[in-house]
């Protein structure tokens, strides 16, 4: 617990002298990141901050950092319990007294917590936003001096966002009421322009130093696949990567339940995160998760805001998201140490029904009016339409992505499952003018199976039933395969030849470019469709997505191939890892990250001053685990 009574604190602004020493003694880094140091500079000459930066890229350490430099308390305001816990045990096992103040505490704790604070012990306390307005912390608040208020996840204060959070409204209040204004610095990894502007609005911040860094993961491996047996291709993927760890994203409760079942069920070590369990369960399964006793976490997006966890290997999403702004917070926890890891998104048609499903009946702005809520579902339906194009495109994904988030880079990455596919440009006019026109000719009724089916010339009792038989382009794209229609025809709305319906019904139209097709001359001017095909399937009909891609082995740069006997080491180290971990009741990770083992293996420290080259080990840590990982490091095995 972060409260224990010990009374070296004395002032730590007086401990270190620059950004640089508290880099390398505290957290045992000899670098810093992109943006970090802009950001960490700008409050440290008391300017307003905000930080927009992809999760992983080390936000915290932009106010941890200028706290431990600055006369006065830095409170940080952040929305989530586990989140709170997570920083504060990172910070005291890197030697720094930091307490959180939140609803997990007892009243005793808490009162106790703010006395220490009260005798200037703690240099950073974490606050939930609900707190900062009780008597209780205004009091305490309003005789500290408090040099900094950081906001966490400041997207929360955003009702555009998918995370707003009431109680970060009143966070200006709060800071209105002490009797010096702190720095304020924000920091987000959402990165819209309205929630930025909202960001810098409601929160006031003055005249603040934006920095946003490229959102691009370079150590993320991006694929899409549609596979028939979902729950087959989800289980291949996890016996093929035996003893790494990661995460199942599933849209509803029902799917996390029935596939962590079927996992344990198939000999798996999962467990299960939902809103629909229990607190006590949801606390005990991700501490599982977190300290490596369950391999694998089936959840769904309740699960994850602020979790640490710098060894996930994977995201793998049964099912798409609502959008790509969760998507890519999602898939973004993987790999948070830089190692290479891997996202991919299973899709099936029926994703975007149920999302459509959650837009329609969201209970979430009860508090404004119709019109504001008829807008709010608008906006949810055009994102979900470029979530949904995120997994027909043959373009590369990261580049998708990065588009999305406003960025621009080169149009292909290499390193996703598009970019290590073998495509050949196609030309589908035929099939596209099939189509088109058979919409046209039903007068716009149908779904997207009627009319592939119609094309297709299926004689199932619907086709009878709706008299598509008498359409005049029953049949024409009989020789086509059904699997090839139907990228076709995902390509026509990703390009708005034709488009669908956002209702349930899901009844495809044509749009102002539809002439195009249709027309004689326009087409002429147009000139023909084309469109990029995976190769392989032209060997393997019948596959879809699932088929293809072979997959290279991914290497990143940075990223290392242990020999065996490193990793024999590496084994060795990380049961003393767990070792360790246990004596002092945080998860392993928070002793040390992955990287710093894999270092250790490569640089075979011998000394404690050669263990203070490897990164992650700062003083703190050295004098509390160098030893016995030195010890290991030098016993045969
Ligand atoms: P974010 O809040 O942006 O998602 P974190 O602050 O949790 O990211 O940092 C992610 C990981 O990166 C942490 O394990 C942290 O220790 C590490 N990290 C942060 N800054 C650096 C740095 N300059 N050098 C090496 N690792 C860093
Ligand atoms: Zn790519």
């Amino acid at each position: 617990m972060s409260i224990s009574p010990d009374k070296d604190s004395g002032k730590y602004s007086d401990k270190y002298s620059d950004k640089y020493q508290v880099l390398k003694q505290v957290f045992g880094y000899d670098g810093f990141r992109p943006g970090q140091e802009a950001l960490i500079d700008s409050i440290l000459e008391g300017r307003d901050t905000l930080g927009i930066m992809p999760t992983g890229a080390g936000k915290s350490m932009i106010y941890q950092i200028p706290a431990l430099l600055m006369e006065g308390i830095t409170l940080v305001v952040s929305p989530l319990i586990s989140l709170m816990k997570d920083q504060v045990e990172g910070l005291n096992q890197a030697g720094v007294h930091a307490a959180y103040l939140n609803s997990s505490l007892t009243a005793g704790q808490y009162f106790k917590a703010l006395e220490y604070a009260r005798g200037g012990r703690y240099p950073i306390i974490y606050v939930a936003p609900e707190r900062l307005l009780t008597d209780s912390f205004l009091s305490f608040a309003m005789e500290a001096r408090i040099a900094m208020v950081a906001v966490d996840e400041a997207h929360c204060v955003s009702q555009w966002g998918q995370d707003f959070r009431p109680g970060y409204l009143r966070i200006t209040e709060f800071i209105d009421r002490l009797p010096v204004r702190p720095v304020v610095s924000a920091f987000t990894a959402t990165a819209t322009a309205q929630v930025r502007d909202d960001m810098i609005k409601i929160l006031r911040l003055q005249n603040p130093a934006v920095t946003t860094t490229g959102f691009d993961r370079s150590n993320l491996y991006f694929g899409v696949m549609a596979p028939k047996d979902r729950y087959g291709a989800v289980r291949n993927y996890l016996e093929t990567h035996p003893g790494s760890s990661g995460i199942v994203y599933c849209l509803t409760r029902k799917n996390v339940e029935e596939v962590c079942e079927r996992l344990r069920a198939d000999g798996f070590s999962a467990t299960r995160y939902h809103a629909g369990l229990s607190d006590e369960e949801r606390r005990r399964n991700q501490e599982d998760f977190l300290y490596d006793r369950a391999r694998i976490m089936v959840a769904s997006n309740a699960f994850g805001m602020g979790i640490d966890k710098s060894n996930v290997r994977f995201v793998l999403h049964y099912g798409m998201p609502k959008n790509l702004e969760s998507y890519y917070q999602e898939a973004g926890r993987a790999g948070r140490d830089g190692e290479p890891a891997e996202c991919i998104l299973y899709y099936s048609g029926q994703d975007v029904i149920t999302n459509q499903f959650f837009i329609d009946n969201n209970q979430d702005n009860q508090e404004l009016d119709e019109k504001t809520r008829e807008l709010v579902r608008q906006r949810d339906r055009e994102r979900l339409r470029r979530m949904t194009f995120y997994c027909f495109t043959n373009e590369c994904l990261r580049e998708y992505i990065l588009r999305y988030f406003g960025e621009y880079g080169s149009n292909y990455c290499g390193s996703c499952q598009n970019c290590m596919t073998q495509f050949e440009t196609v030309d589908v006019t035929a099939e596209a003018r099939a189509l088109a026109g058979c919409v046209a000719a039903c007068r716009k009724r149908y779904g997207v199976n009627v009319i592939l089916d119609t094309v297709h010339g299926a004689k199932t009792a619907k086709i009878r039933q709706y008299r598509m038989e008498e359409n005049p382009q029953y049949g024409v794209l009989a020789k086509t395969p059904l699997f090839r229609l139907r990228q076709i025809m995902n390509e026509l709305m990703l390009r708005e030849y034709l488009t669908v319906t956002s209702d349930e019904y899901a009844i495809v139209r044509l749009t102002e470019k539809t002439a195009v097709l249709l027309d004689e001359e326009q087409l002429a001017a147009h000139g023909p469709v084309t469109m990029k095909m995976a190769k392989e399937q032209e060997k393997a009909p019948g596959g879809s997505k699932e088929t293809r891609g072979s997959r290279k082995k991914l290497k990143t740069a940075g990223s290392v191939v242990l020999t065996e006997e490193e990793e024999q080491l590496f084994e060795r180290l990380r049961s003393l890892r767990a070792e360790l971990a246990r004596e002092e009741k945080v998860p392993p990770y928070i002793v040390f990250s992955d990287k710093t083992l894999v270092f250790m293996c490569r640089q075979r420290p011998k000394t404690l001053e050669e263990m203070l080259e490897v990164p992650g080990i700062g003083g703190h840590k050295l004098e509390k685990y160098g030893r016995r990982f030195l010890e290991e490091l030098c016993r045969r095995p």
